[in-house]
């Protein structure tokens, strides 16, 4: 009884085979009867009921032990309790056996398969793996934070969001808030402070809500605009030129710029070897002046990350943001307007190497969990299932 159900003190007086499982009627041991109060064994019965648990199965058969709970008064505190049970927490209809074999389970099967194999409901699996992540990784140690990224991410397309921050060292998710802008952030900030973490540096993306919340939070750190986002507001600006090209452009001329998004966007240094591609290129930006100052922008913009050293990273900064004002096309200007604004946290990127580029590939991991349709309905275990999500050993499968 031991060594197979994890079951102590216990004696099987009968042996039932109904509904397809094996039903084991147990009671304690007579001579192993405490108090629940203070543990001491001079007790009397005053009466008994009857508890059904699941337990680990024996064969393919599943095992329902049948136990009998006596009701003790205690000669000693007085105390009228049912007697202790220890192979089972609470009011939980199943035995701590019975949660490690499933969470065993739950590494190589979706919570779905593991709810049809061992015969329990889809919501008793999901409580078993949400009590082992809870335990694992709620809450996790902020103390020796260093360097961080904040980013956003679409729970349900336009209406619900989460806000992650994560560990730049090592791709931990460190906090799940809800919503996103800098409401979203304040336990963070609160824990942040209760931890006593020496933050040097924070990766943003250029939103205004998150660049004050980090300046008022952690006013020592030095932010980081991620140059992902820089180069993506800047292939959003040269797509509506494009598309303002289009509009104005001659009917005859307006199925050669809609076929040249993809040549647009993708960097020059990829299309280098396919003149077709090239010669398809120059003569839509042959066509219009607007969209072909905005490709040159667009491609010398990449360059400003790849100086050897600050300075020059300086100077091309400012001759880029002299070049875009001076082209006298609004959206470009309004561009350059962007870029002065943020230069400094442009350029902090030399003094710190970090980016949210490990948020996007978590973003990518929280897609294939969506897609699982879990998060909805849980709020919490969602949560919790983010902070797993770093763990190369991480428990769970689906
Ligand atoms: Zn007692």
């Amino acid at each position: 009884m031991y060594q197979a159900l994890g079951l102590r003190d216990q004696e099987c007086t009968r042996t039932r085979y109904e509904d397809n499982m094996i039903k084991l009627e147990i009671k304690t041991r007579e001579d192993k009867l405490r108090c629940a109060h203070c543990g001491n064994r001079h007790v009397v019965h005053d009466g008994k009921t009857v508890r059904e648990f699941r337990c680990v199965p024996i064969g393919s058969k599943p095992i329902v032990l049948v136990k009998t709970v006596f009701r003790l008064k205690c000669k000693d505190c007085g105390k009228v309790l049912d007697e202790p049970i220890h192979f089972a927490t609470g009011k939980r209809r199943y035995t701590h056996k019975f949660e490690r074999y499933v969470c065993e389970l739950s590494s190589a099967m979706t919570i779905k398969d593991v709810a049809t194999f061992v015969r329990v409901s889809w919501d008793t699996v999901k409580d078993i793996q949400k009590r082992y992540l809870y335990r694992r990784y709620n809450c996790p140690d902020l103390s020796g934070l260093k360097h961080i990224g904040i980013d956003e991410f679409a729970v349900q397309k336009g209406h619900v969001y989460k806000t992650i921050v994560v560990n730049l060292d090592n791709g931990q998710i460190m906090y799940v808030g809800e919503g996103k802008g800098s409401d979203s952030l304040k336990k963070f900030w609160k824990r942040l402070k209760k931890s006593g973490a020496k933050i040097e540096a924070v990766a943003t993306d250029l939103s205004a809500a998150y660049i004050s919340a980090v300046k008022e939070n952690l006013p020592d750190a030095v932010q980081v605009y991620d140059h992902f986002h820089v180069i993506k507001l800047m292939n959003d600006t040269l797509d509506q030129i494009r598309r303002n090209a289009y509009a104005r452009a001659k009917d005859e001329d307006k199925d050669f710029i809609k076929g040249t998004r993809w040549l647009l966007l993708m960097s020059g240094e990829r299309l280098k070897n396919s003149e077709k591609a090239l010669a398809k290129l120059e003569e839509a930006l042959q066509m219009n002046k607007p969209l072909m100052k905005a490709y040159y922008l667009k491609e010398s913009l990449h360059e400003i990350w790849k100086r050897a050293i600050k300075p020059e990273a300086e100077l091309l900064i400012d001759e880029w943001i002299a070049q875009a004002k001076a082209t006298k096309v609004r959206l470009l200007r309004k561009m350059a307007e962007t870029v002065e604004k943020h230069r400094a946290g442009i350029l902090a990127w030399y003094d710190f190497s970090i980016t949210t580029g490990k948020l996007e590939g978590i973003n990518n991991k929280i897609k294939v969990l969506k897609r699982k349709a879990y998060g909805y309905r849980d709020d919490k275990f969602f949560e919790l299932k983010l902070l797993s999500l770093h763990d190369p050993i991480y428990p769970f499968a689906g």
